[in-house]
């Protein structure tokens, strides 16, 4: 079933998501909601989504950026300033985020919660996450580039935190004049 994606200004994506037991993972429930935010993140399409942006306030993402995708808009040099790579889908629950150096840099950064606008986002290119699957095992993730940019993103959206927070907002384009005017340039 495809959900509703909630626009900023709901205050659901303004709250810190509840945390899952092992329990509440394994529940008809849960896996039935994972399911569901997965074709939603297919249909959207996106390369991630939190719960929160579907309306439940708990610690539950899922991602994937495909090449063949991603291929599509990005020429390759493009895809290799950006350090852009497949990762295949992934569930993570309860993340803990850190980050490993503080080397940064910025891209124009989209979220399926702030539709039709886009903006360079400072992001770290090292990070690494503790989680659990949607097996209730543990998982550690260690990410550079593009991959360690979405997961930023998607564990900010757990605390209550948009793309939009951390943006150059002189920067902020709607997507329209980002295609008309931004597409070529290096970020
Ligand atoms: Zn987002």
């Amino acid at each position: 079933m495809k959900l509703k994606i909630l626009q900023a200004g709901h205050p659901t994506l303004r709250q810190k998501a509840k945390e899952l037991t092992v329990e509440e993972i394994l529940s008809p429930r849960i896996q039935q909601l994972i399911g569901f935010m997965k074709e939603t993140m297919y249909d959207a399409p996106g390369v991630g989504l939190a719960a929160p942006q579907i309306g439940e306030s708990l610690q539950l993402i899922v991602m994937e950026d495909k090449e063949e995708e991603f291929k599509k808009f990005l020429t390759a040099e493009q895809i290799q300033t950006r350090d852009r790579r497949n990762v295949p889908y992934q569930v993570l629950i309860n993340p803990k985020l850190t980050i490993v150096s503080p080397e940064a840099d910025e891209f124009y950064e989209g979220c399926l919660s702030v539709a039709g606008f886009i903006g360079l986002v400072p992001r770290a290119l090292n990070v690494s996450v503790a989680c659990l699957d949607e097996n209730a095992q543990p998982l550690t993730i260690q990410a550079t580039g593009w991959h360690a940019r979405i997961l930023q993103h998607e564990c900010d959206h757990l605390q209550g935190v948009l793309c939009i927070d951390h943006m150059n907002m002189r920067s902020l384009s709607t997507m329209d004049n980002f295609m008309r005017y931004w597409k070529q340039t290096a970020r």
